[in-house]
């Protein structure tokens, strides 16, 4: 973490140019224009600077300290606020070339990364509303700012968070057959695990260390991934309560390799290594690497392999990042799959997925741990649901294998929706929510189509 970003935000330190925070808020119009140095405080994002040089830049740790913190969320909608009151009141940045323009830029990634698309669109739209009768002249500027804030960006979150509010919704139902239980509506605490409403597992707790390693390592470091993983087996991390829960076998044999020899890849055991534990905690894979089909479909196939030394996981994980990364980047449901069903696929494959399950009876659907179950039954509550909740509780209400089931679902469902899509109270309620949606915002900013 950037101790320096977080006592300026403590309000401890004059740091900005030798402004303390909250003194920002008062500027008058001629010291925000004139005072250089102070935005890299106040919207922090990834990008290093290039003038002035030491101002921070915002690392992982840092963006989760700081967007959990009530005070930085409270200040960020002040500052957005006060960035919009300058630009309203002033007209000399409406042109080609304005050094504010570059401001916008950084508060427009910051806001996003740090309090949420919704806050970023509305400055956006506020903005592009101002400088309408320069749009000639600064249309290179608006495709820039366009850049920093779209759609593509909320779908990523969609995606990852949407993973985990799958896997919180199905938990308390895991292993309860289906028609057993009061059907889930909303978060509920209980399960075999015991944990409180909100809570999630082994499906989030997994695309959580895959995903900080991705950001970490900037791309696919299979040691690095194991590592995570086993930092999550043995000392809680990546959990929503500091428990690790529901390690899967192949998962548990594997680190257990991992440890003792340092091998990167699962050597067969039996039965069991067609499961879904690869596929669950797939999102990470197509946000990161979304604009390249061959380079997304062979990492999803690496990722399986590590856990799973299974063909047919290894190839489900292909097929479902395809799917996710066409969605990410805009295309509609329907002709997502319709291109990702092109590419060649086996027998097995291609008979659970190549079916439209509109209205497809439920009995027909197992929700085990089987992976090809697991893809069939998520697809199958994508095509029966109307929008992002009513998907994942199709799923969840499968039971079985509900938080798993309902983990893959989500993840199709939030790239669909995007994360604007889902309802408000399934965010709020959901654990660690700041720290999923952050680190989804860093995954997305790998990619550079948008
Ligand atoms: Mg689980
Ligand atoms: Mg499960």
């Amino acid at each position: 973490m950037q101790m320096r970003l977080k006592l300026f935000h403590e309000a401890k330190a004059p740091l900005a140019n030798g402004h303390r925070r909250d003194t920002l808020l008062l500027l008058s119009d001629e010291e925000f224009e004139n005072n250089h140095g102070f935005i890299q405080w106040a919207f922090p994002t990834p990008t290093p600077s290039k003038n002035p040089t030491d101002a921070p830049v915002l690392d992982l740790g840092s963006a989760i300290y700081l967007s959990e913190d009530k005070d930085f969320v409270i200040f960020i909608e002040n500052m957005t606020a006060r960035f919009l009151e300058f630009l309203k009141r002033n007209d000399h940045w409406k042109r080609k070339y304005n050094h504010n323009h570059l401001r916008i830029s950084r508060a427009l990634e910051s806001i996003r990364i740090l309090h949420s698309y919704e806050l970023s669109d509305w400055f956006l739209k506020t903005v592009l509303q101002f400088s309408e009768e320069a749009h000639g002249m600064m249309s290179d500027t608006h495709r820039h700012w366009q850049s920093h804030i779209s759609q593509s960006h909320d779908r990523v979150a969609g995606a990852f968070v949407g993973l985990a509010i799958g896997d919180a919704m199905g938990a308390p139902v895991e292993f309860c057959s289906r028609g057993t239980f009061v059907p889930v509506t909303h978060y509920r605490s209980g399960g075999k695990f015991q944990l409180p409403a909100g809570a999630w597992t082994d499906d989030t707790a997994m695309a959580l260390g895959l995903a900080q390693s991705l950001i970490l390592e900037k791309g696919f470091e299979p040691r690095s991934v194991l590592q995570n993983f086993s930092d999550w087996m043995e000392h809680g991390h990546y959990t929503s309560t500091g428990t690790c829960v529901g390690v899967g076998q192949n998962t548990l044999r594997t680190l257990g390799d991992f440890r003792r020899t340092g091998a990167l890849k699962a050597v067969p055991f039996g039965k069991k290594n067609d499961g879904n534990g690869s596929l669950m905690r797939l999102a990470p894979i197509p946000c990161f690497y979304t604009s390249d089909d061959e380079l997304v479909m062979n990492i999803a196939r690496e990722q399986s392999l590590i856990t799973h030394a299974s063909e047919i996981a290894a190839e489900a994980c292909q097929f479902l990042a395809l799917l996710l990364s066409y969605l990410i980047r805009g295309e509609d449901y329907i002709v997502a799959k319709r291109r990702t069903l092109e590419k060649e696929w086996s027998y097995p494959l291609l008979s659970s997925v190549d079916l439209d399950y509109k209205g497809f009876s439920v009995a027909g659907i197992k929700s085990g741990g089987y992976v090809l179950d697991t893809l069939q039954a998520a697809i199958w509550a994508v095509e029966n649901g109307t929008d992002f909740k009513s998907i994942v509780l199709n799923a969840v209400n499968l039971g079985a294998d509900a938080d798993t089931t309902a983990a893959v679902a989500g993840q199709i469902a939030g790239a669909i929706y995007g994360y604007a899509g889902a309802e408000r109270d399934l965010k709020t309620d959901l654990l660690k929510e700041r720290e999923l949606y952050v680190t989804s915002q860093f995954l997305g900013n790998q990619t550079n189509e948008k």
